[in-house]
């Protein structure tokens, strides 16, 4: 099952490949590891010890960004467990050239690696302003009628927006998200893919 998650983020590699014809649009890894992260938590055995003893090998949980550095809109997918970090990497990485929060969140499924850093953006840290964040009808609901995502939706700082599976829709006049299903444990939430 870690296998589908990290294939759901290859999935995401491929938005590179579709978006070199347009330029100023590109995509930016923020993170490439499981949704454990990297060490993973309690591991004392050789995958991870070096890791642990070494921060430069230390890696965030998958997570991209995809930027228009023309019209200065960036839309961050995924909100892992590291997104304070990933935010704070991505603003001094481009040097304060885009907002700080992303346009939008898009959001794959409701594995803890995938969308629980919205945490950070409730009422206890940043209690942003209606943040989008783009997802599946189950998804949805899922966080609409579950605390503590259903506050956040409550208090407006996201709104959620629902995708369909297998359409496309113009994110800007130059980028087009498509949106597929992706079968993997669906326990809480669809899977989406976004190419
Ligand atoms: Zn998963
Ligand atoms: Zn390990």
């Amino acid at each position: 099952m870690k296998f589908i998650c990290l294939l759901v983020f290859l999935i995401f590699i491929s938005v590179s490949l579709y978006s070199q014809s347009s330029p100023g649009i590109y995509i930016q890894l923020l993170g490439i590891a499981q949704d454990g992260g990297y060490p993973h938590a309690g591991c004392m055995k050789s995958c991870c010890t070096a890791a642990w003893n070494n921060d430069s090998l230390k890696r965030y949980v998958v997570s991209l960004a995809l930027v228009d550095s023309v019209n200065n809109q960036w839309w961050l997918f995924e909100a892992t467990p590291d997104i304070k970090y990933q935010l704070e990497d991505f603003h001094e990485t481009t040097n304060g050239k885009f907002n700080y929060l992303p346009n939008g969140i898009f959001l794959t499924h409701a594995h803890i690696g995938h969308y629980t850093g919205l945490m950070q953006l409730g009422r206890e840290v940043m209690s942003t302003k209606e943040v989008p964040v783009y997802v599946l009808p189950r998804f949805k609901t899922y966080l609409e009628t579950n605390g503590p995502w259903s506050q956040m939706v409550t208090l407006k700082n996201i709104v959620l927006h629902q995708l369909k599976a297998d359409s496309v829709f113009s994110l800007t006049d130059e980028i087009k998200i498509e949106t597929f299903a992706v079968p993997h444990r669906d326990e809480y939430s669809e899977t989406a893919g976004f190419k």
